[in-house]
């Protein structure tokens, strides 16, 4: 409900304005599972696509808008079926599902926003990032809480899709970071947001597996229903730009990554 949205914003903007001198709004709201979105297509273009479109018409109806500046949470899954690797800014887009599509035109919508009406909105193009977390249907969660579910015996199998895809698996808590450096520049621009490593879901499970002193072969099994009517095959960023122009990069890479999930889990349970 777009008009419910907008009176959220002129809420929070009415208990804030008089104080603040800069609002910042990061929109991280979305349907963000891509197997999902294949089932409720309709509902993730209002969720991710029509949504930051109600925003930026909010941020624009303002007549004080040049003390807003807006975050979207534009996504690696743009590049879908990768025209080239590693993929940067310029990197033609080819999203391969329905959230890809949807975030596709939130994309587009802030640049001509940008352009158009000299919002200051800026799309973090940003690669898998997880954290312990994580939604545990995620690939990396779901491997994690498992291999400690395993190594405390209350399970005994993990069912996957596809083992084979790259993804370029970055820190959530370090990716936050780059999001608000976007919104501290003086001029909006688009940023990718990765590692610049990519790994097999093989390879993370191997890794986590092999932390809690497990062999994974022994415990995944294939199961179809976790593969998608089209698939990413391989995501991994360049991050250059936000090096250069931000000065972040990443610090953690998905191995520690890996370790550090599996041991958050552990000790959750
Ligand atoms: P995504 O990159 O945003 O789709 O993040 P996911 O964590 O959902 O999926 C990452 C990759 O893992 C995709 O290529 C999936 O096809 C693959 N994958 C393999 N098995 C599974 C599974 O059981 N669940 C999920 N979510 N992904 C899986």
């Amino acid at each position: 409900d777009t008009s419910a949205l907008q009176n959220i914003l002129s809420s929070i903007w009415l208990s804030c304005s008089e104080t603040a001198e800069v609002f910042e709004i990061y929109n991280l709201a979305a349907q963000s599972h891509v197997h999902q979105s294949f089932a409720m297509p309709e509902y993730t273009a209002k969720a991710d696509g029509l949504a930051p479109l109600a925003m930026l018409d909010w941020i624009k109806g303002r007549p004080d808008h040049s003390k807003i500046r807006f975050y979207q949470a534009s996504t690696s899954e743009l590049f879908g079926k990768v025209q080239e690797i590693p993929q940067v800014e310029t990197t033609p887009f080819y999203p391969r599902s329905p959230y890809g599509v949807a975030k596709l035109y939130a994309y587009w919508i802030v640049k001509n926003y940008r352009e158009s009406y000299g919002l200051q909105a800026c799309n973090g193009i940003l690669f898998n990032h997880e954290s312990p977390r994580r939604g545990e249907t995620f690939v990396t969660r779901k491997i994690t809480r498992a291999v400690a579910k395993i190594a405390t015996g209350s399970k005994d199998k993990l069912y996957l899709g596809n083992l084979d895809s790259i993804r370029d698996w970055g820190y959530a808590k370090e990716y936050v970071e780059s999001m608000w450096l976007m919104l501290q520049q003086p001029e909006s621009s688009d940023y990718v947001v990765a590692t610049g490593v990519g790994a097999t879901v093989k390879d993370f499970a191997t890794t986590a597996f092999s932390h809690a002193g497990l062999e994974w072969e022994k415990y995944v099994e294939i199961d179809e229903k976790y593969e998608r009517p089209t698939e990413v095959d391989a995501l991994i960023g360049d991050p250059s730009k936000a090096k250069n122009v931000l000065g972040w990069s990443a610090t953690t890479h998905w191995q520690d990554l890996a370790k550090l999930m599996v041991d958050a889990d552990i000790e959750n349970l």
